[in-house]
């Protein structure tokens, strides 16, 4: 046997090594000095399931932002207010953000920016339009703007994470 196997990042490393190549594990260190090593490895793995959980509320999110726009929808078509142009403009918004939810975990960076894009575009037109929009349902929309920024953030790390670890 010529490999000896990191406890911490579970890679397998030569044998004449002093520290793990990939986590940096300190192989001759005290015990003590090797369980911080592998309490810091464990924390920082964390961040695997924090992401999945902050993609998870993103879903959530989008979810129900399709959700507020059919009804915002409904409301404004029966009052007549809406022109063809704005109708599908409407459909098309509200098919993109359910199914931008419906893909995320397929391939999160993509759906989550194409929302993020897309809401950005649509607050920024309405507020162009009319600047009162801005103020209208604004805890909803720093929710979710947040969430998939927050989201995007946390995936890079998670993936930067689980190649240098090849996890
Ligand atoms: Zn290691």
């Amino acid at each position: 046997m010529s490999e000896k196997v990191c406890p911490s990042c579970k890679n397998q490393n030569d044998a004449t090594v002093d520290f793990c190549y990939k986590c940096e594990f300190p192989f001759n260190a005290s015990d003590k000095e090797k369980s911080i090593h592998i309490g810091k490895f464990i924390s920082n793995k964390g961040i695997i399931l924090d992401s999945e959980d902050s993609l998870t509320k993103s879903q959530n999110l989008l979810y129900l932002a399709a959700g507020f726009y059919i009804i915002g929808f409904i409301i404004n078509f029966s009052a007549l207010k809406q022109d063809i142009f704005s109708l599908v403009f409407n459909i098309g918004v509200i098919f993109i953000i359910a199914l931008c939810g419906y893909l995320l975990k397929k391939s999160p960076l993509i759906f989550l920016s194409i929302p993020l894009a897309l809401l950005l575009f649509i607050y920024t037109i309405n507020y162009l339009i009319d600047y009162r929009t801005l103020v209208q349902g604004i805890i909803f929309k720093i929710l979710i703007l947040g969430s998939l920024i927050y989201s995007i953030y946390n995936y890079k790390l998670s993936e930067k994470f689980k190649k240098k670890y090849n996890i």
